[in-house]
């Protein structure tokens, strides 16, 4: 299989632009619109679909992107606070279905009909505030940003502020890459541990949304986990998911990803005591066992980094070597940059990896 896809699309701004498809290596689930949906649907088709994960938050998936990407968003609503919590962005509607008329992600909250929540819009007449968090700065996760932007915090971590510095944003969002117009908009860096508010001038000390951030680099530099202490969810981004490869770029580390998965599983397991602590990804993975998730994809890479897994594929990509790795079974799979694989195996040698 080709890792570099060739893809002519419409783009706004952009007539035709022939665009490299990083992200297709991976093969993701192919997703459908629910006929359901399309049927009930007074409005024109949305790029997004949704249901209810728990008896707050809502599920949002883009099931058509042009990247294949088919990113999870959520959605926590807290009427106390008169706000509505995002969790990622997703890839700006950006689609080849022409069937679609909906693009933006914001429109889709504030006009299109959930049948999960008694068919009305998530923020219908727009009456709730928002407050975006990002869960790394991907392409995928980001596009749909500027929007909320121009009236609405976005958050991010502040474990490594260059990394996601305007100058930097083009390279490490992938859209200098993809020749995708990187978005401008402010971000609100955030500590390990912060607690989420949602305020304005009347409210400067914010109300509380229930939602703790954690820095947990590894995928990326600025990869966060947010808990929701209220539903025992932890939302991990990209740090893992199921049946659909785990992939590293160039500036992720797979030594760093090894510690973070360690204080992740204490956490979760410390978080499971009444009820077991739930996971959902960035992809892929919304719902689960957080423990059970978190134990068995670090077994997984592990099992990698020991040399106890065989290499399904080496490849050049943008002039680095990466390597493949697929569980028997299918549960997890891996594909990264080799020299992330051959740090983690010197860190380990040196008994320096946290496994
Ligand atoms: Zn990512």
């Amino acid at each position: 299989m080709s890792t570099v896809i060739p893809l002519a699309f419409a783009v706004p701004g952009v007539a035709l632009a022939l665009i490299y498809c990083y992200h297709n290596i991976r093969p993701r689930h192919a997703h459908r619109a629910d006929p359901e949906m399309l049927l009930e649907s007074k409005v024109p088709v949305p790029a997004f679909k949704a249901r209810r994960l728990n008896g707050s938050t809502f599920l949002i998936t883009e099931w058509d992107d042009i990247w294949n990407e088919h990113p999870y968003i959520y959605a926590k609503v807290v009427p106390s606070a008169n706000t509505i919590l995002i969790l990622d962005t997703g890839c700006g509607g950006t689609t080849m279905n022409s069937s679609i008329g909906i693009r933006s992600l914001r429109k889709y909250l504030e006009t299109v009909p959930i049948k999960e929540n008694r068919s009305r819009a998530l923020n219908e007449g727009a009456t709730m505030k928002y407050v975006v968090t990002q869960t790394h700065c991907h392409y995928d996760h980001i596009l749909g940003a500027e929007a909320f932007a121009v009236d609405s915090p976005i958050l991010a971590s502040s474990n490594c502020p260059e990394f996601v510095s305007p100058e930097n944003l083009p390279a490490h969002s992938q859209c200098e890459a993809l020749s995708i117009r990187t978005p401008r908009y402010p971000l609100t860096l955030v500590p390990h541990l912060h607690d989420i508010v949602s305020g304005d001038q009347r409210n400067p000390l914010g109300s509380p949304l229930g939602v703790k951030v954690l820095h947990t680099p590894g995928h990326t530099p600025d990869e966060l986990v947010l808990w929701d202490e209220d539903e025992g969810m932890l939302f991990v981004g990209d740090t893992l998911y199921e049946h659909d490869p785990i992939i590293f770029p160039n500036e992720g580390s797979i030594v760093e990803w090894f510690s973070t998965m360690s204080d992740l599983t204490a956490f979760a397991e410390l978080h499971s005591t009444k009820r077991p602590a739930q996971i959902s990804c960035g992809h892929a993975t919304a719902g689960g066992n957080a423990v059970e998730v978190l134990r068995a994809t670090r077994n997984f890479m592990r099992d990698i980094i020991e040399e106890k897994e065989e290499m399904k594929r080496r490849f050049l990509k943008r002039g680095f070597w990466h390597v493949e790795y697929r569980q028997r079974g299918g549960r997890f799979s891996l594909i990264c940059p080799e020299r992330l694989v051959l740090e983690a195996r010197k860190a380990l040698m040196e008994g320096k990896l946290v496994n």
